[in-house]
Formats: structure tokens, sequence, C-alpha cells
């Protein structure tokens, strides 16, 4: 397991590249919920997620190591931070995307100067590909949450609200394959361990939750939710056991918590958020916490919404 001076270590060779990310506030959430209601705004991170913080570290790791190439397979948020810092290190980088991946998101990769390659239209069919274009050319296939430098790169967020926030009670944050928590779990739990942690997914996503309820890494069926970044099919086997060691509470929420959330956002808070974002926004509002006057910090992921999810927000805007 990692630990904390892993992260400590990673925030010093991410630092060149990555924002300090500032903490929101809203009086309309905190009466409603009853809680002094903060926000670590990671959607204001380079290339709109905190996938960055992770992809720095890894990265600049294989880099070193002596890899003149990188590859990943994905198409959403780590397919763009991958593609960033492979760029900013001037290392040559191709991104597995399946047939079907959105233009929105391909320009962003495109526009970072990584290399496109569509394969296929599942992650199964993606990775074998990404890890052979990493033989054929002395590269590095960059995983997505499964890596001790990935979940120590997530961690730093961890180590910036313990900085940004004094006496913070709980903080919430949202659970795809669990590289974001278990950082943020290593980081807050070996500093501070009265610091509540809560892990958020949807209830159709819920591979973490049911995982922990069975005490052994369980797979679900391919899952359709709108927050995109949490549809992973099983927990990984390196970020499982920390979430498992740590973690308060995981608590799910619905499709139309998680709508409802990311339009009061915009419209209160007048801020973008994606739907993999707005779980942790919609366990408060929903009262899934079961916390009254603490000081609680939702983690907003990332930022990046695509067409279609943002036409769905506007549509209920002002109703
Ligand atoms: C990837 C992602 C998550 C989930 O992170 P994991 O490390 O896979 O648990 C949450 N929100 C956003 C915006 C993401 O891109």
């Amino acid at each position: 397991m990692i630990k904390l001076n892993d992260i400590q270590t990673a925030r010093e060779q991410i630092a060149d590249v990555i924002n300090k990310t500032p903490i929101l506030s809203s009086a309309t959430l905190s009466s409603i919920c009853g809680n002094q209601m903060l926000f670590k705004g990671e959607h204001f991170q380079k290339t709109g997620s905190f996938k960055i913080r992770g992809a720095t570290n890894k990265v600049k790791h294989a880099v070193q190591e002596g890899a003149t190439f990188i590859t990943a397979a994905s198409s959403g948020n780590h397919g763009q931070a991958v593609s960033y810092i492979a760029n900013k290190l001037r290392t040559p980088a191709t991104i597995v995307v399946p047939e079907d991946a959105n233009r929105s998101k391909l320009g962003a990769i495109h526009a970072y100067n990584g290399e496109i390659e569509k394969c296929g239209t599942t992650s199964a069919e993606r990775l074998p590909r990404a890890e052979e274009l990493a033989r054929e050319n002395n590269g590095m296939v960059i995983p997505p949450y499964d890596d001790p430098y990935i979940i120590a790169g997530q961690g730093t967020v961890g180590l910036e609200i313990l900085d940004q926030v004094h006496d913070v009670d709980l903080v919430v944050v949202p659970v795809g394959g669990g590289g974001l928590i278990s950082g943020i779990l290593t980081a807050i739990k070996e500093i501070n361990p009265s610091v509540k942690v809560i892990g958020v997914e949807p209830e159709s996503a819920n591979d973490t939750y049911l995982s922990l309820e069975k005490g052994k890494i369980t797979s679900i069926p391919g899952t359709r939710t709108m927050a995109d970044g949490l549809r992973t099919s099983q927990p990984g086997d390196v970020t499982f056991p920390i979430v498992q060691k740590y973690v308060d509470d995981l608590v799910l929420v619905s499709e139309d918590e998680i709508l409802q959330a990311q339009v009061f956002v915009l419209e209160r808070m007048k801020q973008l958020i994606e739907p993999s974002s707005a779980v942790t926004v919609a366990a408060a509002m929903f009262d899934k916490l079961g916390a009254r006057d603490k000081r609680i910090v939702c983690v907003l992921s990332g930022g990046n919404v695509d067409v279609g999810n943002l036409g769905e927000v506007l549509s209920m805007f002002g109703e």
C-alpha cells in the first residue's frame, strides 16, 4: 500500500504542472443541508479534471525510467490528461479510444497533440492494443487508477484540502475505479484519522459498494450511468484494499439526483460540473451523509460535460 510519503513526493513531482485549485462555498446548500458546505474545485484543474495529477506523476516516472513513448486506453478525462502531460514532456503519445468516442473528447486529445487510434467498443479490446503499442515503441501504458503512482498523484487533492480547510469534519469523494478516493484516504487518514471520508457511486454503478458489502472485489455488468467517469465494472486490486481499510461509508445516488445536483450547481453557484462530479453534491443535497452541523468538503472532480448532458442540464434550468 502507498504511504503518505509517496503522496508528498508526488506533490513535489507535479507542482510545476498542476493548478492548486480553489475551495468554493454555498450558503444556500449549507442551509438546505444544515452543514457548512465547501467544495474542492478540480473542474478548474488543467485539462478540466483531477486526472492530470495522477497522470503527471506516472508519466514523469515512466520518462525517468527511460520510456520514449506513452499510451493509454481512454477517451475520457484520463486520455486527455495523459495526452496533455506527454505533450508537455515532449514524449509522443497515442490514446486508444472506442470507435464511437464523441467528437468533443477526441478534439481535446487532439488539441494536446496526442495521436488517436480507434479500436473496438470495450476496454477489453482497447487495453491489449495499448499494450501492443507500448511494446512496439519502447513505451509505457498509463493506467487510469490501479497504480501506486496514479493513486499518489490523486492523493495530492487530500493534502490540499487539509491545507486549505482547517477543522474539516468530512470529505466526500466520487468513486469510479477508486484511484481518487484511495489517494485522498491515504493522505487524510495518515495525517488526521478523525476526518471522515465518504465515497459516492451512482446506484447503477455500485461495484465498490457491493465489493465492500461482500468483503471482496465484486464486478457488475456494464452500466449506462450519465456519470461516465464512474462507469467501472469493479474496483482495482491496488485501490480496493485501501478503500476497505479506511473508508467511513459509501453511499449511492440516483440518476435523477445527479442531474438535479448538476442543475443546482449551475444555477446557484454558477459553476459547470460534469455528472461524475455532481454525485458528491447529490449525496449532500439528498441527505445521504448522515451529518449535521459539520464542515464538509465535496470534491468537484471535473467539469468536462458533453453536448448531450449539457442539453439535459439546460432543459431543467430555471424549472
Ligand atoms: C475518473 C473520474 C472519477 C473517478 O475517479 P477514480 O479514480 O476512477 O475513482 C471521478 N470524477 C471524474 C470527473 C473523473 O474523471
